[in-house]
């Protein structure tokens, strides 16, 4: 029921305060109600050739899921990470009892390829479960929500070029999805990248750097307010983008990036924040941030959206 990611970029962060900042942020939307929670953070430091993802996921308090995380093998936590994206979860169980294996982030195999955190209800997960299953994919919880990590590594195990974007599988993953959602994914396929989006349910992007916004961001600008004054001046600024629109925000220096469904998680870290609207799928990719709208297709008849994806 809570969703909050943190990514910093050329900002080193120790392995503890980066576990410092998600527990924090889940701690802020504690207030929505829950019942398990749970993150997924880079198993390796900088070094390390191969990225892996580790997940720590745990029923009940955000305090049982922190403990849990000092727990955990191998996690040095003076550890520096230049850039790192971690992404953290707060369930309200809508599909599959409140458990370790329910709770999120889901992922698409045992090596934690792909991992998504979720807000919502997929209302088709049914079918294109048993598309997936078809197609060999083998799922381990109840919820609607794995059905998203299967599908992203579908989309990307058929792929027809290497140098597909991240960006581009949750396209495509979006359009066969039906309900509602606010989702953050991480790969290892793409190190220090994030792809986020959303229909229905909240979510908003902050961006903190001390570098001056460039010209390429000035549109964003227009998406962007200070929370102080999120009710009147938010309404006034935002201003629609087609599905063409391309925007490019933050140069390559050093930045950091918050995903929340809820902006009382953001306020204390900064006040230049971004609400995404529905369909509209936000990329950070080289300390880039760039978001375009989706335009619906497929998913606005379920039954083609399962023919599409064969
Ligand atoms: N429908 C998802 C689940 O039951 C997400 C629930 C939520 O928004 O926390 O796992």
């Amino acid at each position: 029921c809570g969703i909050f990611a943190y990514m910093n970029y050329r900002v080193p962060r120790t392995r503890k305060e980066i576990f410092e900042t998600l527990i924090k942020g889940l701690q802020r939307l504690e207030y929505r109600g829950y019942d398990s929670a749970g993150v997924a953070i880079d198993g390796n430091n900088n070094e390390d050739k191969e990225r892996h993802i580790k997940l720590v996921k745990k029923r009940g308090k955000v305090k049982a899921l922190d403990e849990e995380l000092y727990k955990q093998d191998g996690m040095d936590l003076k550890v520096e990470f230049e850039t790192h994206f971690g992404i953290a979860h707060t369930r309200w169980a809508t599909h599959g009892v409140p458990n370790a294996v329910n709770s999120h982030p889901q992922r698409s195999d045992k090596t934690n390829e792909f991992v998504v955190i979720h807000n919502g209800i997929i209302t088709n997960y049914k079918d294109l479960r048993k598309f997936l299953e078809t197609k060999g994919y083998e799922f381990e919880s109840e919820t609607d929500t794995e059905t998203i990590a299967k599908l992203i590594k579908y989309v990307y195990d058929n792929r027809e070029s290497e140098d597909i974007r991240f960006s581009t599988l949750v396209e495509r993953v979006i359009q066969q999805l039906e309900g509602a959602f606010a989702l953050v994914f991480k790969s290892i396929h793409y190190p220090g990248e994030a792809v986020t989006t959303r229909r229905g349910s909240p979510l908003l992007i902050g961006v903190r750097s001390k570098y001056k916004l460039s010209t390429e961001q000035i549109p964003i600008l227009y998406r962007t307010c200070n929370i102080e004054n999120v009710k009147n001046i938010c309404k006034t600024r935002m201003k629609r983008l087609d599905s063409s629109t391309c925007l490019h925000a933050v140069g390559d220096k050093a930045v950091e990036f918050f995903f929340a469904s809820d902006a009382s998680a953001i306020i204390e870290h900064t006040n230049r924040v971004i609400f995404l609207e529905d369909d509209d799928i936000a990329a950070v990719a080289d300390g880039k941030l760039s978001i375009h709208r989706v335009k619906r297709s497929a998913s606005d008849d379920p039954s083609r959206a399962i023919q599409t994806l064969q």
